[in-house]
């Protein structure tokens, strides 16, 4: 999302590395170039003006520190002030204390709202809550069905405005009434139990009076807990003067930001936490309903800043990985046993599960420099490896020393694939046995890892 300002600003702090102390000229000449990158990125011109000052004026006061080469210094404070203007602290839901907590989506059409519900729907169900999503989009005509494709997907139950739903067929909503709607969804939920109910509104391609108005009523009928304002982040400068007629018209409590995971210059969605004065609370990246994260200003600062967002990579790995397999895998080679090609391909589809390899790729540190190579992965390289191994027999997994000319002939073939394909593949498992044996041994991570200190 944010890689070419992240290649800017990484290319302005390049300029200062090796440098001593820093004159008065060599700060105003990076501050220039940091509000030229800011602007190109499409960030609002008041939030420049007010994060290139900040900065400056840390800069100029900044004490000549031990620990911190100059450089080094203006990265922190330009992160210091990236975290603050993303709005400080990361925010949580608020969860009322009587449930339900009335959870309220809105924002234009097309900003993302239904998908964000159904990908909210799915992480508080994960979380063990029991989420009703209602469809007060009555505006599209596909708007419920939508809602209720993505309910589906996600596992959870939806009220929906239609004659023969199930679950709306107790009540009176009329079609046509979004507030009436919004209100017997949430009184299904009261009378259901659901822990929290999430309402889906009406968007228009642009703001209009009609639309805010018919937002403020449902907010006024069911007055809920959040009001999150979903906005694309794509729609450039845009991105300012939407989010401040919805806080002015709707008064939301928090933002989302969605498609994060599209290449446009984003720095409109850098604006609006500082523009609206509230803050972003969640990220959606992709359109499955597991591309979603809680927002973090501190780690999208690092990552706006190549210092990688490791925290969320870790999570990400938590989440996907079987604690099971990991632990028998450490047993294995702590216990001295060979890694396997079987061992192999388990990783590797555990891999898979972490999703895109270009998005964790992404959240490395130090990964700005080799955006192309990243850029350039092809994503079916895990499924060729695979179909590589799933050719092998049990044994040559086990011992991929017996597999000579003709076997490899054979996997190749049985994998659809290249004799090469198969050398290639063999060349790094070897690397990769060698890097296992030594961790076994006790050498600990090769180049000093944490446990060669
Ligand atoms: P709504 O009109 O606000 O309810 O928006 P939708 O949820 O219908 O989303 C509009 C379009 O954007 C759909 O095609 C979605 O699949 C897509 N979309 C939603 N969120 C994301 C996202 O985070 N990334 C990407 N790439 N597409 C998204």
């Amino acid at each position: 999302m944010f890689n070419s300002l992240s290649d800017r600003l990484a290319a302005t702090f390049k300029n200062l590395r090796g440098r001593g102390r820093l004159s008065e000229a060599d700060i105003d000449a990076t501050v220039r170039e940091i509000r030229r990158a800011l602007l190109d990125a499409d960030v609002a011109v008041p939030v420049v003006r007010e994060f290139t000052r900040a900065v400056r004026e840390r800069a100029l006061g900044a004490e000549v520190s031990a620990a911190l080469n100059p450089a080094q210094q203006v990265v922190k404070i330009v992160n210091d002030e990236l975290v603050e203007i993303l709005g400080g602290q990361t925010r949580p839901l608020s969860l009322a204390k009587n449930p339900p907590t009335v959870i309220m989506l809105a924002g234009l059409q097309g900003a993302g709202k239904t998908t964000l519900a159904g990908k909210l729907a799915l992480a508080l169900k994960e979380q063990g809550h029991t989420p009703l999503l209602v469809a007060a989009d009555l505006q599209r005509p596909n708007a419920v069905t939508q809602l209720s494709v993505v309910a589906e997907r996600a596992g959870v139950p939806v009220f929906a405005p239609h004659p023969g739903n199930t679950s709306a067929e107790d009540t009176d909503a009329v079609i046509g009434d979004p507030v009436g709607v919004a209100r017997d969804g949430v009184g299904e939920a009261r009378a259901k139990q659901h822990d929290v109910v999430i309402v889906d509104t009406a968007g228009r391609l642009g703001i209009d009076q009609v639309l805010m108005q018919q937002a403020a009523d449902i907010r006024t009928a069911i007055d809920p807990d959040e009001v999150l304002f979903v906005i694309d982040a794509m729609i450039g400068q845009d991105a300012v003067s939407t989010a401040s007629a919805f806080a002015e018209g709707v008064d939301f409590t928090g933002v989302v930001l969605s498609k994060l995971d599209g290449d446009a210059r984003g720095g409109a969605a850098l604006s609006v936490a500082k523009v609206t004065g509230r803050p972003i609370m969640f990220a959606s990246t992709g359109e499955k309903l597991t591309d979603f994260e809680v927002f973090h200003p501190d780690r999208m600062a690092s990552r706006i800043l190549d210092m990688g967002d490791v925290l969320t990579l870790i999570e990400q790995a938590e989440k996907a990985f079987d604690a099971e397999e990991a632990e028998k895998m450490a047993a294995k080679v702590a216990g001295g046993e060979d890694f396997t090609l079987s061992d192999f391909l388990v990783q590797m589809q555990q891999m898979k599960k972490l999703g895109s390899m270009k998005k964790m790729l992404g959240m490395m540190p130090g990964m700005a420099q080799m955006r192309e190579q990243i850029e350039n992965f092809d994503e079916r390289e895990v499924d060729r490896v695979q179909a590589l191994i799933q050719s092998m027999t049990p044994a040559e997994r086990d011992n991929p020393k017996i597999i000579n000319g003709s076997r490899r002939a054979r996997i190749a073939r049985g994998a659809g694939q290249t004799t090469a394909a198969v050398n290639g593949l063999l060349d790094r498992f070897a690397q990769a046995q060698k890097m296992m044996r030594q961790m076994s041994s006790g050498g600990g991570m090769p180049g000093g890892g944490p446990g060669g200190m």
